[in-house]
């Protein structure tokens, strides 16, 4: 669909999912508000991961480690010495680029010989510009206390692998997983929420002895297959496996696959899984010597284990969510031969933000004491939306565009027979159930979870 992406825009900040950052300032450049909508749309999707990848699993521990953590861990990890774009700058409007985002920019390539597209200006010689974004520590802002924001949760599970080890008497294999907010400095965000230089990601490093990371992987991928079609129910066509060539993964890696999705603006990044080897513990083992070894219980042979690492961003997870459950429908209106657009996002329903809204067709006492006794039922359970302004045409309409599976409509008839409609968001149909069943008939529909 064309200009799909400009649609779930406008209706991500219309509706409350996301709104542009720090708006009433002029904003702030790619950076997003997620609203009461996209805060619950996006809590679904963590509790989901999480359950998918974490609970329901016997070889995974959580983590929750610290945003700001000791500089060195970015020195052992690469990150101080490698974590940079090429950057030039045009002489003339004086833009700047990653050097490697040049419509004609071919490795090796003679910069002076390429132009600016913005001007077609030339360009100053490239520097090195590193992604982590910095801060200081204390009252003293000088090198002696600089600290930084992490790029990534990877290192704090690293870092606390023998804690973790200690406290759990895990064998191997086991993962640590956690979900957490990372900053980047990105040169070039945009794209809406698909790069943003704050953003969440979910991750897990699994722990592994090297001579079994080849089914491992394979089960990791497998997982993760499972975990796209069957929990966040994508139309799997729309995801690319890119399988990353030798020579173009990181110099640790034996395995990359960049699980790549087809954006309204390409087929870009959604999220990666990578052997890594021991690249990390080694690293860390060396900056901070330390002995982070495992010793195997049944064998006493001692080693550093191999990790495989699933990587998730929530955010570009998010924006997946939206770009699928968008459709517009040809639907008949009440008049004989018209129809109208509707508009209507259909989220799995156990990602749904609003899982039930609650309708008193008018705002007669004797129907909204029923109504809100209703919603104030269901609440305890789900997330319940109370609405009673405006035709009830329209509020089917509202909550079609924001995904809510099930609308409770209460009407004068309820009073007698004790019964409520209940339509469902994707047929449009509507069935007459009594009041004191509406939670088993709820328990049924949201039954698998
Ligand atoms: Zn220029």
């Amino acid at each position: 669909m064309e200009n799909l992406l400009d649609k779930v825009t406008s209706l991500a900040k219309r509706r409350g999912f996301i709104f542009p950052g720090s708006e009433i300032y002029g904003g702030l450049a790619n950076s997003w508000d997620y609203g009461p909508l996209g805060h619950l749309l996006k809590q679904n999707i963590k509790s989901l991961w999480w359950k998918f990848f974490v609970q329901e699993r016997d070889d995974m521990v959580p983590l929750d480690s610290a945003i700001i953590m000791n500089p060195r861990v970015w020195e052992a990890s690469g990150h101080l010495q490698n974590f940079t774009d090429e950057l030039v700058e045009c002489k003339k409007c004086h833009h700047r680029f990653r050097l490697d985002q040049i419509p004609d920019f071919v490795e090796g390539q003679d910069i002076s010989k390429l132009k600016c597209p913005d001007c077609g200006g030339i360009f100053t010689d490239p520097k090195s510009f590193n992604l982590m974004f910095k801060t200081f520590i204390g009252t003293n802002e000088d090198t002696s206390t600089t600290a930084y924001l992490r790029p990534e949760t990877a290192g704090g599970m690293f870092v606390n692998f023998k804690n973790v080890l200690n406290v759990t008497r895990r064998r191997l294999p086991f993962g640590i997983a956690q979900i957490g907010k990372c900053f980047r400095n990105e040169i070039t965000p945009g794209n809406f929420i698909f790069r943003t230089r704050e953003f969440e990601i979910g991750e897990f490093e699994y722990f592994i002895n090297p001579k079994d990371w080849e089914k491992v992987f394979e089960m990791w991928l497998g997982e993760i297959k499972h975990w796209w079609k069957d929990a966040m129910q994508i139309n799997m066509d729309n995801l690319v496996w890119h399988e990353i060539p030798d020579g173009e993964r990181a110099h640790y890696s034996k395995r990359t696959v960049d699980i790549e999705y087809k954006y309204p603006f390409g087929v870009k990044e959604l999220h990666g899984i990578a052997y890594r080897t021991d690249f990390d513990l080694s690293r860390h083992e060396e900056v901070s010597g330390q002995d982070l070894k495992y010793t195997d219980p049944e064998t006493n042979e001692k080693f550093l284990p191999h990790v495989i690492e699933p990587t998730f961003g929530i955010d570009r997870m998010l924006l997946v969510a939206l770009l699928e459950a968008y459709h517009e429908e040809e639907v008949s209106t009440a008049k004989e031969g018209e129809t109208e657009t509707r508009v209507v996002m259909k989220f799995p329903k156990h990602l749904a933000p609003i899982q039930v809204a609650v309708l008193p067709l008018s705002k007669k006492e004797e129907l909204s004491s029923v109504a809100r006794d209703i919603a104030a039922d269901l609440r305890m359970v789900y997330a319940v939306d109370y609405d009673e302004t405006q035709s009830i045409g329209k509020r089917y309409r509202r909550q079609d565009e924001v995904g809510t599976p099930y609308c409770v409509t209460v009407d004068f008839d309820s009073l007698e027979d004790k019964k409520v409609t209940v339509r469902d968001r994707d047929s449009m149909k509507q069935e007459r159930i009594a009041i004191e069943g509406i939670k088993s008939y709820l328990e049924d529909k949201y039954g698998w979870r």
